[in-house]
């Protein structure tokens, strides 16, 4: 029996999954956008899907594969129409999202254990998803470029793109690049080089591992928003309740604010909510400048650790020691510079 399962060459890999985990589906999916007038409820268009089903070896036992005629990004992006080659008459052919995603949906069954390559897939699926208003049934993903990165090199923020790993492992596939389900065929294939290399770890690495994507689940189960705003101002943004309003990413209802708002450096806001019923809550915010000069609020929130929750604070208790005109520089900068978003960046039209 034993030597049975060591034949298994996922048997590594397997260790990582849900227990409850019926079957494996690597999926890859391809989306378009439009950089210029993107839609903030979908910025990403899925526009096609890719998967493949495992057997218990690992082996392909069925291939998924549909092209998805947009509903909002008619024109193919330039850089996309590149690395996949997809037209905007073959696109035109395809089905509609929300009938393709059905047919995904009976595809990977009530339990499988996805996979995909990378972190981008599954926050662009679940924003496609609450596009249509159709509740998600997917859990998040196991990322297989991070558990390479971290096997093969050591760092779990390595990451190799797919093609590159096929190459250092020496995986040998003949199939042409970039269209979703070859990607899909192409993780499918790395994934034994992926679960080999993972047996090559002590357990203090593969505990550590484990924590790593423990975390991973919940960013990929964060809630993601996106609002335009009036301001032109960050500090004028950060007094605006709907702009900091920091809802848990469970049950959606505000959260009283253990630690506020702050400058975190690199552009970045954070701070801590509660939420009486779920615990703590981590936000992350950018405040990007939209083409018409107001500020566009990109919001981020995971539930929190006990442990993560204190390192923001932590980090907020050094930004309170750090001096105030030092602190606010960039936010003072933007007040000297006060001006009607017109005037300071001009749009097409203007
Ligand atoms: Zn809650």
């Amino acid at each position: 029996m034993k030597n049975e399962m060591r034949e298994n060459p996922l048997e590594a890999l397997r260790a990582l999954f849900d227990e409850k985990t019926d079957g494996i589906v690597v999926f890859d999916l391809e989306w378009n956008q439009n950089s210029y007038a993107p839609n903030l409820r979908m910025p990403h268009e899925i526009i096609e899907i890719g998967a493949c089903r495992l057997g218990p070896q690992g082996e392909i036992t069925d291939r998924f594969s549909e092209l998805i005629c947009p509903r909002l990004y008619k024109r193919v992006d330039k850089h996309i129409r590149q690395v996949t080659g997809i037209t905007e008459q073959e696109l035109s052919s395809g089905r509609s999202f929300p009938e393709v995603i059905a047919d995904f949906m009976r595809f990977c069954g009530d339990a499988a254990q996805l996979i995909t390559w990378g972190r981008d897939d599954y926050p662009v699926l679940r924003r496609n998803l609450e596009y249509y208003m159709q509740p998600s049934p997917f859990s998040p993903p196991l990322d297989a470029q991070l558990v390479f990165g971290y096997a093969h090199f050591g760092d779990a923020h390595r990451q190799m793109n797919l093609h590159a790993a096929l190459e250092e492992t020496g995986t040998l596939l003949e199939v042409p690049a970039h269209r979703a389900v070859y990607d899909a065929e192409c993780t499918a294939a790395l994934l034994p080089a992926v679960s080999a290399a993972l047996e090559g770890l002590g357990e203090e690495k593969r505990a550590e591992l484990s924590g790593i994507l423990e975390r991973e689940r919940r960013i990929a189960d964060s809630v993601l928003r996106s609002r335009p705003t009036r301001h032109t101002v960050q500090t004028d943004a950060l007094r605006d309740d709907a702009v900091t309003n920091l809802l848990c990413p469970l049950c959606g209802r505000k959260t009283s604010f253990i630690v506020p708002w702050f400058d975190a450096g690199r552009d970045r806001y954070e701070a801590i909510g509660q939420c009486p019923q779920h615990g703590k809550a981590e936000g992350q915010m950018h405040l990007k400048r939209g083409s018409n000069g107001c500020l566009i609020m990109h919001q981020r929130v995971l539930l929190a650790a006990e442990d993560e929750a204190a390192a923001v604070k932590e980090a907020y208790r050094l930004f309170l020691l750090t001096p105030p005109a030092k602190r606010h520089h960039r936010l003072c900068m933007e007040e000297v510079r006060r001006v009607s978003p017109k005037q300071n960046f001009p749009t097409k039209k203007g």
